[in-house]
């Protein structure tokens, strides 16, 4: 006995608050000892990292034990809807790795079996349509601690208020003549009792059912009753949920018993340093032209994470990091990218990338030869392999590598001084071209040849390793590079600012004539990922061709931004 709750105890340890409640009603027996969750969401925009932590909670629960998950659109409001975000929200779900299988459903086809409860419930006398303007009914709900007014339509007979809805769906009256409220209390305690609004009046064309209705249901008239329609067990969502619950609850015991009611259950959002989570803002910023698309890789939305090369190994390894709680907080930006690099380190190809080069002349190798050095691909990863890479007379190393009058500690290249060739040669500087402003054009060095790998003079020691590539091999690319958004922590907290006068306006900044190692030419499919070594983690941009390579940096190897941000 006693063994048997410790093991118990001892599994709990390891599930978070949610999937201890889930849980404890599994082993209730509750809802027939069924788990069913639902990832709701309104197809108004993509998909961003916070819809990420819900999906992973949502499908990742059910995968836990042994449950369904229901992808369901929650398209409740025409206006804002489209099936553009419908088939980008389930692209999103299946990169993260998620499937729904055929349980795709919509809140639009229930919309006949919520007109119908709503006629139950006017019949039940719990229902009223009211002629009052939105800004009437809203200075009538007085505040958590003034009771609200009763409207003076609120004792409308059964007859009149049936007959006014039916007119309503008709498409007799212009949006926002009436709506049909649910008859609660206007004292309540809970502001969401205070005779909540049920339909409203919309006449806009639906993606999905046209022109057939004219009322359209209140999200917290339709997501419940959804839930119960679906077979859904446990409808996780954010904690802005929480003072809803009791309405959920209310009208789902419209049509639950005791062997079958969803229960809500609330975690905390995830809110992120340096961006902005909210689906208008970041549609704003998609339409006023401020980023090149939902899927700008600086964008917070999973569709730009993809492009800019973040796997999505790495963005639930992050979320599994921050975990889910009862209470909101703001995530640093830094612990996803920390996430980025880490998986990246485990899974991207090693490459020789200059991006501000400068041509270094060999002059004691022959002219015309050339020959192969080989490569490791991926030092974390044993099966990777090698691939070669060509060296020759000339070749590039960043411009930054090579300083004329060095100052101590310097271990890259300068006069008189040595380095090795990463994969190759040591070399030593014995001059450097200049034109005539004293820019240095051209380093000259004398290579070692007894310091090739797998030769004996290889073991000896020089304090630098530097990148490089063959110029007469290198291929030209253009790379982008990504900073943060937004160039305050939180934009959200700036409430009497515009949020797009908070973007960083060098987020993006463009480096062309960069010089590659033909290898990453050959490689450069969609979705390769590729450390360019002591540079960075790239990927080519859905904009990159064969003639004209264009990388995405991902992620700087290091974080050095959180480093000039101290100074
Ligand atoms: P809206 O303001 O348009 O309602 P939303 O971000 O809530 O935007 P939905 O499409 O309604 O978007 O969200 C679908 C699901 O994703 C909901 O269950 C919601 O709670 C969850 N979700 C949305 N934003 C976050 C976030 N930042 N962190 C965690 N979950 C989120
Ligand atoms: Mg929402």
């Amino acid at each position: 006995m006693t063994e048997i709750n410790e093991v118990e105890n001892i599994e709990k340890k390891g599930l978070n608050f949610v999937e201890q409640l889930v849980a404890e009603d599994l082993q209730a027996g509750k809802n027939g000892g069924r788990l069913n969750t639902r990832f709701p969401p309104e197809p108004n925009g993509y998909l961003h990292i916070g819809h990420a932590k819900a999906i992973c909670m949502d499908f990742g629960i059910a995968e836990k034990f042994g449950g369904t998950c229901n992808l369901r659109f929650d398209d409740t409001n025409p206006v804002k809807e489209d099936v553009e975000y419908v088939d980008a929200i389930k692209e999103d779900i299946h990169w993260l790795g998620f499937d729904w299988e055929d349980r795709e459903y919509y809140a639009s086809d229930y919309f006949p079996q919520l007109y119908d409860l709503a006629i139950r419930l006017i019949k039940e006398g719990k229902a009223y349509v009211d002629d009052q303007t939105s800004e009437e009914i809203a200075s009538q709900k007085g505040s958590p601690t003034i009771p609200g007014t009763n409207s003076p339509y609120r004792n409308r007979s059964i007859e009149e208020n049936l007959d006014l809805f039916q007119r309503m769906n008709a498409g007799e009256f212009e949006e926002g003549a009436r709506v049909l409220r649910a008859k609660i209390d206007m004292s309540s305690s809970n502001m969401h009792f205070r005779d909540p609004i049920m339909y409203r009046i919309i006449k806009h064309p639906h993606h999905r059912t046209g022109n057939k209705w004219n009322v359209y249901p209140m999200y917290d008239f339709a997501h419940g009753q959804s839930d119960y329609f679906e077979g859904v067990t446990h409808s996780i969502c954010t904690l802005e949920f929480v003072p809803h619950r009791p309405l959920y609850e209310y009208y789902v015991k419209e049509l639950a018993d005791e062997t079958y009611c969803p229960r809500q259950i609330e975690f905390n959002r995830l809110n992120l340093t340096y961006t902005v989570m909210s689906k208008r803002k970041l549609l704003q910023l998609v339409q006023e032209g401020l980023v090149a698309g939902w899927d700008d890789p600086r964008m917070p939305t999973i569709s730009g994470m993809r492009r800019r090369g973040y796997t999505p190994q790495s963005i639930k390894n992050f979320i599994s990091t921050i975990g889910y709680t009862k209470y909101e907080a703001l995530n640093s930006i830094s612990l996803l990218e920390h996430a980025v690099r880490e998986d990246l380190n485990k899974v991207s190809t090693r490459v020789m990338a200059v991006i501000n080069p400068i041509k270094v002349v060999i002059t004691n190798y022959p002219e015309g030869a050339s020959e192969m050095v080989e490569m490791e691909n991926n030092p974390e990863d044993p099966n990777s392999g090698n691939h070669s890479m060509p060296f020759s007379r000339e070749i590039y190393i960043e411009r930054d590598d090579f300083m004329e009058n060095p100052p101590k500690k310097f271990f890259r290249l300068s006069p008189d001084g040595e380095v090795r060739l990463k994969g190759a040669y040591i070399i030593k500087c014995t001059g450097v071209k200049k034109d005539t402003d004293g820019n240095i054009e051209e380093i000259y060095c004398t290579y070692d040849p007894d310091t090739r790998s797998g030769l004996p003079g290889s073991a000896r020691k020089v304090k630098g390793t530097l990148h490089w590539v063959s110029a007469q091999h290198a291929i030209d690319a253009t790379v982008r590079l990504y900073d943060r958004l937004f160039e305050v922590e939180n934009p959200a907290a700036e409430t009497d600012r515009d949020f797009r006068e908070m973007l960083n306006s060098n987020s993006l900044s463009v480096v062309e004539g960069i010089k590659v190692e033909p290898f990453i030419a050959e490689n450069a499919t969609q979705g390769h990922k590729f450390q360019f070594q002591r540079i960075g983690y790239f990927t080519p941009d859905y904009d990159s061709s064969a003639g004209n390579l264009i990388f995405n940096r991902t992620i700087a190897l290091k974080d050095s931004w959180e480093k000039t941000q101290k100074k």
